[in-house]
């Protein structure tokens, strides 16, 4: 499966299924690039470098290096993305070389920004391996973290593809899974009510997801993604609407101390919130309480951390680097897969804020 991407910058395909890594082989050998360097990280290098070398056309063997980073967040610090460009500068990595980001949304932003930024921007392909890659490596934002936040470094940087062979994914753990899985169920929300049906009929245990319905599942989410992408590359418009469920989902994460709850598992939550304030303020018709049981079912807890407290919450909401004023800008669902972003008082999101505490426990 294909899918093509169109963006004012550039336009590139992404390769998605069971059995597209021969599409790495190819795209290599009809763009010849002078060196490869593959940037992953110590868990998916362990489990999986020695696969993707094999679809490495014979004739960059000796041009191939490889770059270990740490698992994780710990990938998207200072000190990582210097050595990699010492790395790639020691290794003769010149403009027409080609990265290779082989691993997941962590690796796909510091290989990403490595690349848009060595010698001002050289070519990367995204070898993305977790659900949650689905969405990060479609649309071209990379970074890395600074010590006063996450994700504030960075640049826009599209990818010449997107190899995304998903029997990467059968070894991420069930937690990484779930992460994933949440913005998935995010593109189905702002975009697609059938996909949501689809997603809520057919998946009842994320350990148990069928090849063929995961595949489906992320293939919608991607092409969600790359229209939106498509319309506003540089967020300014609609691309907003991808930030559903996260004004909340930030903050639960940042209150939990980062690493504790999964980003998705806080989108989840942030999620349930929105449906929750769009259905107070806009009149949302939706099933929430069966929506709620749904995800339950499939292990997110839905659960505020014990240090959230709501007026740090608010304030941070509202330090939020997507408002512009001094109101939290949230996006919320006239119906599902019809978002709009509307910025909210303090008092309606603190009422909606206490039902909706109420509800989930
Ligand atoms: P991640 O890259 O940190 O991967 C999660 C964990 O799973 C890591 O420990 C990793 O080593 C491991 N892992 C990866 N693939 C595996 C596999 N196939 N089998 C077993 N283990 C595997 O996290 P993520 O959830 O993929 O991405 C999160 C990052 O993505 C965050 O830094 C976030 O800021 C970023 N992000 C970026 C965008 C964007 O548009 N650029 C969008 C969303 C998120
Ligand atoms: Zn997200």
């Amino acid at each position: 499966m294909k899918i093509d991407i169109q963006t004012s910058s550039k336009s590139y395909s992404v390769y998605i299924g069971n059995d597209c890594l021969h599409s790495l082989t190819t795209h290599l050998e009809s763009t010849r690039y002078t060196k490869l360097l593959i940037i992953t990280d110590e868990t998916v290098g362990e489990m999986h470098l020695g696969e993707l070398i094999t679809a490495i056309p014979q004739s960059y063997k000796t041009e191939t290096y490889s770059y270990i980073v740490p698992s994780g967040e710990n990938a998207k610090q200072f000190s990582i993305y210097e050595a990699s460009l010492s790395f790639a500068l020691e290794k003769g990595l010149d403009r027409k070389s080609c990265i290779i980001a082989f691993g997941g949304g962590a690796v796909g932003d510091l290989a990403g920004f490595v690349s848009a930024t060595y010698m001002r921007g050289i070519p990367f392909i995204q070898v993305p391996t977790t659900i949650l890659a689905h969405d990060s490596a479609v649309g071209g934002k990379t970074g890395i973290n600074h010590p006063l936040g996450k994700n504030m470094i960075g640049s826009f940087h599209q990818p010449e593809a997107v190899i995304y062979y998903t029997e990467f994914l059968k070894t991420l753990p069930e937690k990484e899974i779930r992460s994933g899985f949440a913005e998935a169920v995010k593109h189905a929300l702002i975009a697609d009510a059938s996909l949501l049906e689809f997603i809520m009929s057919n998946v009842t245990d994320l350990r148990s997801i069928k090849d063929e319905h995961l595949n489906y599942i992320l293939q919608r989410g991607i092409e969600i993604k790359a229209n939106i992408v498509s319309q506003d590359e540089r967020e300014t418009g609609v691309r907003a609407f991808l930030n559903f469920g996260h004004t909340l989902g930030h903050v639960i994460e940042s209150s939990a101390g980062y690493g504790k709850v999964s980003h998705g598992e806080a989108v989840m939550t942030g999620m349930v919130y929105a449906l929750y304030l769009s259905k107070e303020m806009i009149n949302l018709e939706f099933n929430i309480t069966e929506f709620e049981l749904f995800v339950k079912n499939l292990g997110y807890s839905l659960e505020i951390p014990e240090r959230f407290e709501f007026d740090n919450a608010f304030a941070s909401m509202t330090r939020d680097k997507k408002s512009y004023s001094n109101q939290p800008r949230f996006v919320l669902l006239e119906k599902i897969g019809t978002p709009i972003v509307k910025e909210l008082d303090k008092e309606r999101l603190e009422k909606v804020f206490s039902a909706f505490l109420s509800s989930t426990k």
